[in-house]
């Protein structure tokens, strides 16, 4: 294996090496049928055959029920933000949103255009350093849904439990899908771009529950009605090919990596790693708040914005990368997706320690 570094990238994030590898082959030639993967037509038996193994997995691995569609997608989760009020809200139809960063900020401007939206709580005040409990806000008896972001990639909290409603859930998973173990049947939709933790960017997957699929009013767009997707078995038109091919052999890594309660079980180890570092000294502090603390993005801050510079910078040298913080607040956020090694974690850990010893405040 040539060396790679330790990736802690936010998204596209790290992937694994062995599904790399493979991927490299089967772009040049697939199942030596003498066709590159993605100069392939998606309607060849060979690729459908790919498609139904990923949908296969992923509803083997989130235990999907059958009332349930597998959609994969183009146009980025950012797409989704206009799709889910397009598609499920109308004419004087009211939503509830949870404001817990930078991702529902922008999933409520776009919804806003499709109906009323109820804002029922915001942690922006405290700049989005927590997620709310579900006794901190009220979701009225005529919302069609309650929407929230699982993960908030940026400020490095999550959920610790998906919110309890009365209504259907909707909710943006791009960041922790697949990272733990979690109910679907409790959610109307579920939508997540794959470049955080399933794949590379250009595909999005969508679960939705049947019965919404003919909520669409007459003036939504072909391409941006689910239903002509559902119908179509994501091939209305030409599908993500190669995003379909990496998910599914990403979910198939998972699968033999104990599914999602084995990679729940060493994320939970892997964040408690870094997040016990973090406790252990005044050095490094924590944005989240403890009761909101991320499994996939870790933000802490240095006593100052010039320690964190040189932090950053050092620990490139040796290879850490990927550590500074997003622009709109600075610091450093460490990533460990899904497919990020608990030995890259470990390494951080001691860099961290000797960076604090070196470096005084
Ligand atoms: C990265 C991210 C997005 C944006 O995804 P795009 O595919 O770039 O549109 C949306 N939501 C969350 C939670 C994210 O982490």
């Amino acid at each position: 294996m040539p060396e790679r570094v330790y990736n802690f990238s936010p998204g596209p994030g790290t992937l694994p090496y062995e599904v790399l590898q493979q991927a490299a082959k089967d772009v040049v030639n697939f199942n030596n049928i003498g066709i590159g993967l993605i100069e392939m037509s998606h309607r060849s038996k060979e690729f459908i055959a790919v498609t139904d193994t990923a949908e296969k997995l992923l509803r083997e691995l989130l235990e999907i029920p059958d009332n349930y569609k597998v959609l994969f997608l183009q146009g980025g989760a950012s797409s989704q933000f206009f799709m889910v009020p397009m598609n499920l809200l109308g004419e004087g139809k009211k939503a509830a949103y949870l404001n817990t960063g930078t991702w529902s900020k922008k999933s409520i401007k776009e919804a806003k255009l499709f109906g009323e939206i109820d804002v029922v709580y915001s942690s922006e005040d405290t700049i989005f350093d927590h997620v709310p409990t579900g006794d901190q806000y009220q979701v009225s008896d005529d919302a069609e849904y309650l929407y929230f972001v699982s993960n908030n990639t940026i400020y490095g909290t999550q959920f610790p439990e998906m919110p309890k409603s009365e209504k259907m859930l909707v909710s943006d998973m791009s960041s922790d899908i697949l990272s733990r173990k979690f109910d679907v049947s409790k959610f109307g939709l579920i939508f997540a771009g794959a470049q955080k933790n399933m794949g590379p960017a250009g595909i999005t997957i969508v679960i939705i529950r049947d019965d919404l699929l003919d909520r669409a009013g007459e003036t939504v767009p072909t391409m941006l009605n689910y239903k002509t997707h559902a119908d179509k078995g994501s091939m209305f038109n030409t599908p993500p090919c190669f995003g379909i091919y990496i998910v599914g052999e990403v979910l198939k890594w998972l699968k033999k990596n104990g599914g999602v309660e084995g990679i729940e079980k060493i994320n939970r180890e892997k964040a408690a790693l870094l997040y016990n570092m973090i406790d252990s000294t005044d050095y490094y502090r924590g944005h989240a708040q403890k009761e909101s603390r991320s499994m996939m993005n870790v933000n802490f801050n240095l006593p100052t914005p010039e320690l964190e510079a040189k932090f950053i910078a050092e620990a490139t040298t040796v290879g850490l990368n990927g550590l500074k913080g997003h622009r709109s607040i600075g610091g450093c956020r460490a990533s460990i997706y899904n497919a990020f090694p608990r030995e890259g974690v470990v390494k951080l850990v001691e860099f961290m320690k000797e960076f604090e010893a070196n470096n005084p405040a």
